[in-house]
């Protein structure tokens, strides 16, 4: 890990960690904080140590579509409301775009360009036959009744329905959407197409079991953190794997809650979690099951009551051997990275650490496994989803997860050994790799005309 960390990158004059010529020349935002820019930045950092051509260069740099729409919708109290929606499909060199839908009422369209691209990163990485896109809906679904979010949701989908298809972009479940908003998703999308001979429930994964989805897509995420984890620890340090480890966890949704369930079961202890309503902590360990019971029934880990309350700063200095970041995007900036004491961070979340927070983290000894391997385990599953509706079969969930682990396993060793080969951290090597086979398909297919 040494040599890893003796590479990091410096900080530029603008005050980033990396500048590239084609910042200016695509007209990114100008803002070094901007999320855009920093992951465009890092795929751009790797490209450069590994001599990928400009021209490769500058496609990455941008999505190929972004889509816009504003659709309106008809609230419970009879009056209107109008809702923005975004489809943006970053790439498909190497397959139908993929990726989820973000329901958030802080959603913007930087934010959906940014985990489309870190899409097109995490499906190659994971040697899936998927591009990548991401989507969503500016909306908090927690103020809308169950009966507004379905009009929602299925006018969504007949607003994109014409950009959007089983062999072409397939979304999925993310931040704010369930497997139930994919359902009625499916349902529009199916009415809509009827009779055009597509297999319309294909359209999305994350779909629940009785139309198609899949045994052990809901647990998946966390599963392949995990699985990662069991993978890496022992080079980190953790000989035992999770077995006896202490662990964090920010943000209890989804991933963070399975992650924590997964993690608990492979004998280590939750010490402290923090999400929206605030943090909590307890030295004997909390209950990941027992919590995540809690949250389902309160919306979040606030009120818990084997568990103290703290403060967002004493959840983050608490000393683990594993934080898992499963909440949003740059939790983890310069700051929080100093108050940090663990081995190693694990991103269930995209993109929650920023380049100046790994800059530090780096310094201080702390391994990242980047969010393009450690949180692949969702598209992983979902692509099973979808072979699983194109050939009709259901899988069971041995099945699921023996094949889940395999795809892990090897994300993880094809990303060790490109950080063998160019000396780097494990996020540059994670992007080194992902690039890799894109310039292998490039070279193959070529740029039209
Ligand atoms: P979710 O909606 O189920 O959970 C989000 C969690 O983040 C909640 O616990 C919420 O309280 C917390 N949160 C929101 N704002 C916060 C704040 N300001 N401070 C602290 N916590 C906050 O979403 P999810 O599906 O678990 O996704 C979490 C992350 O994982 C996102 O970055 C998402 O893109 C990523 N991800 C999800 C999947 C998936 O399959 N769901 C797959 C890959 C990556």
């Amino acid at each position: 890990m040494a040599t890893a960390i003796a590479k990091k990158p410096a900080k530029t004059k603008s005050g980033e960690m990396f500048y590239s010529p084609i910042f200016d020349e695509l007209g990114l935002p100008s803002d070094p904080a901007n999320l855009y820019r920093e992951t465009v930045g890092t795929m751009l950092h790797a490209a450069e140590m590994m001599g990928l051509p400009h021209e490769l260069q500058i496609i990455l740099a941008q999505p190929k579509n972004e889509i816009m729409v504003h659709f309106p919708v008809k609230m419970d109290d009879g009056k209107y409301k109008l809702f923005k929606g975004y489809r943006v499909q970053h790439n498909n060199a190497l397959g139908p775009y993929k990726g989820g839908l973000r329901f958030h009422h802080d959603t913007h369209l930087d934010d959906v360009k940014s985990l489309a691209f870190l899409m097109t990163m995490k499906c190659s990485l994971a040697q899936l036959p998927y591009g990548g896109g991401k989507g969503g809906i500016k909306v908090d679904p927690r103020k809308h009744s169950r009966a507004e979010m379905e009009r929602i949701v299925r006018r969504f989908a007949a607003a994109i329905a014409h950009d959007i298809g089983p062999d072409y972009d397939i979304p999925a479940p993310d931040v704010g959407s369930t497997a139930q908003h994919m359902a009625w998703f499916a349902d529009t999308y199916c009415t809509i197409t009827e009779g055009s001979g597509k297999n319309g429930m294909a359209v999305v994964t994350g779909k629940p079991v009785e139309i198609g989805g899949s045994l052990g897509r809901e647990k998946a995420t966390g599963q392949g953190v995990i699985d990662v984890l069991e993978e890496m620890l022992p080079e980190i340090g953790l000989k035992n794997g999770l077995k006896n480890a202490t662990f964090s966890v920010l943000g209890f949704g989804n991933v963070g809650s399975w992650s924590g369930r997964l993690a608990q079961d492979r004998g280590g202890k939750m010490l402290t979690v923090a999400d929206h309503t605030g943090a909590i902590k307890n030295d004997k360990g909390i209950d990941a099951a027992d919590l995540a019971a809690h949250v389902v029934k309160a919306g979040g880990v606030a009120g818990y009551k084997k568990a103290d309350k703290v403060t967002l700063e004493q959840f983050y200095k608490t000393k683990v051997d594993v934080l898992i970041p499963a909440a949003l995007e740059q939790m983890i900036g310069e700051e929080q990275a100093g108050w940090i004491s663990c081995k190693v961070v694990a991103e269930g979340a995209n993109a929650p650490t920023t380049p100046a927070g790994e800059r530090i983290l780096n310094a201080n000894g702390i391994e990242v496994i980047p969010a393009i391997l450690a949180n692949s385990g969702g598209v992983t599953v979902s692509y099973f989803e979808w072979l699983q509706n194109k050939s009709a079969e259901a899988w069971d969930l041995e099945k699921v997860d023996t094949l889940l682990n395999k795809h892990m396993v090897r994300a993880a060793g094809v990303t060790r050994l490109a950080r063998k080969k160019h000396n780097c951290n494990l996020r540059t090597a994670a992007y080194i790799a992902a690039l890799e086979r894109l310039k292998g398909a490039y070279e193959v297919r070529g740029i039209f005309p």
